[in-house]
């Protein structure tokens, strides 16, 4: 890149950082993605629908996919981080560390080697529903398509069956960490979220209870290339999940957990009913809330989903869920706001509207500030410096989409300026 010192670095490869990149090198400006997973699209990936539309999150995805690779001006480093920065707005320079992917450019995609690789792992991208051989595929539309070897679990050249396997000198067990230093006008953070980690929730069951799942993990079950193959089985036994309870909040605007509001597990649950609705006629579906958020445009969702009679929203706070020992179904106890006194509740699966965390921790990137929740503040960023997305505040695609746009826009300031 001939021009790198007007370049702009987007750290994190979600639907925020890519629509930043993209906006910005269509206007002209060079742009370089750095993103720690294999492939990009960040939790997006995971999604089987988005609401309101309920329509699948790949095409939106596979648009942008389009745009990046055909456009020169855009530079994709997967399985990478940021190392350091220094340098000031108009004039840094950053080091991007590249993790082995122990896979080259030359794999087709052919399969070859996972028939013959004798190990297995579990399978982060389906929250371990199931699992993929040490050599893999993240998931089945990954950007770029290509394998990946889990080095952590791969025994290496001892076994060496997939390198045997490949026709096309695609494997290189020896690949090493390598990295690369850049000159960069403006650095967008757009390193997104994770799932709140539910086990902390000891009342809830998660993580001792196989029938209690997350959201996320839903998205993965109801998802037509999940562990399920889209259908809706629980994880204990595989039965179809007819009776299933939500809890809203779980985690979420608790000052034991999350002191935030992660702004769309009102909506993800009121969407993931419609996914058992839709699968079996004769399902039930309860929702117990505090308060139910469905802001502006998306009252309408809610109204419609409302209308369904075998969904049941009740204001309640859920105590506590065992396990019937005998069946594997969860059985709820949840303290009724409205009707007072206690209602107890047996399911085929429950399902934790756990809310979003921000994956980028305080210090962990030079210049970057925390609010007290953890999300990158929107003020006070140190010059050429920016956030965008749910790396700055817990919301939806559509608020994620707009404020990348700014983003672009904002970093594109900060290299003209200089
Ligand atoms: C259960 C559930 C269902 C949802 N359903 C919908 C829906 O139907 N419709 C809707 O509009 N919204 C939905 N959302 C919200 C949606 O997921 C977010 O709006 C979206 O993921 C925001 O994208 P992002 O790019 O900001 O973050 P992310 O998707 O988290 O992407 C961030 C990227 O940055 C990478 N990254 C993180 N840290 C680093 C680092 N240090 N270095 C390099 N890379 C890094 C990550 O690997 C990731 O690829 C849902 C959320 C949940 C929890
Ligand atoms: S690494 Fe080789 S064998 Fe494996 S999918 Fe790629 S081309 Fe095929
Ligand atoms: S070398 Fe690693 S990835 Fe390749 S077949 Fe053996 S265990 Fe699997």
């Amino acid at each position: 890149m001939s021009d790198d010192n007007k370049a702009i670095l987007v750290v994190g490869g979600g639907i925020s950082g890519i629509t930043t990149a993209v906006e910005a090198a269509e206007a002209g400006y060079n742009t370089i993605i750095v993103e720690r997973n294999p492939y990009l699209g960040g939790r997006v990936a995971q999604l089987n629908r988005y609401f309101p539309k309920l329509c699948p999150p790949y095409c939106g995805l596979e648009m942008n996919f389009r745009r990046i690779k055909t456009n020169p001006k855009i530079t994709v480093y997967t399985m990478s981080e940021l190392e350091s920065v220094s340098g000031s707005e108009g004039n840094f320079t950053a080091r991007i560390r590249k993790n082995p992917r122990l896979v080259n450019e030359k794999c087709t995609a052919c399969d070859k080697c996972v028939e013959v690789c004798p190990v297995e792992r579990p399978n982060e991208f389906n929250f371990g529903l199931d699992k993929t051989k040490a050599i893999y595929m993240p998931h089945e539309m990954s950007f770029p398509m290509r394998y990946v070897i889990d080095k952590n679990v791969c025994t290496g050249s001892s076994c060496a069956k997939c390198v045997e396997a490949c026709k096309y000198n695609a494997i290189d067990l020896d690949m090493k960490t390598d990295s690369v230093e850049v000159n960069v006008g403006s650095i967008v953070f757009a390193t997104g979220w994770n799932p709140y980690n539910a086990e902390n929730m000891d009342n809830l069951g998660f993580g001792k209870i196989q029938n209690v799942v997350t959201n996320m993990m839903m998205e993965r079950l109801s998802a037509p290339n999940g562990p399920t193959k889209g259908k809706i089985l629980r994880p204990s036994d595989n039965k179809e999940v007819k009776n299933i309870a939500f809890v809203q909040c779980a985690g979420s605007r608790d000052e034991n957990h999350l002191i935030h509001c992660s702004a769309i597990c009102c909506m993800a649950s009121l969407k993931q009913a419609t996914y058992i609705r839709e699968k079996a006629p004769d399902s039930n579906v309860s929702i117990y809330y505090i308060d139910l958020r469905a802001p502006g445009k998306y009252e309408t969702f809610l109204k419609k989903v409302d209308e369904d009679e075998n969904v049941k929203m009740i204001k309640g706070k859920v105590a506590k869920i065992e396990e019937d020992s005998a069946t594997g179904d969860p059985v709820l106890t949840v303290e009724d706001v409205e009707g007072g006194g206690k209602i107890h509740q047996t399911v085929d699966m429950v399902v934790l509207a756990t809310g979003m965390e921000p994956s980028l921790k305080a210090g962990a990137a030079p210049g970057v500030k925390v609010e007290e929740n953890g999300f990158i503040s929107l003020n006070g960023q140190s010059g050429g410096v920016y956030s965008t997305g749910v790396a700055k505040s817990p919301g939806d695609v559509t608020t994620s989409l707009q404020d990348a746009t700014g983003a672009a826009l904002k970093s594109i300031q900060s290299v003209v300026r200089r």
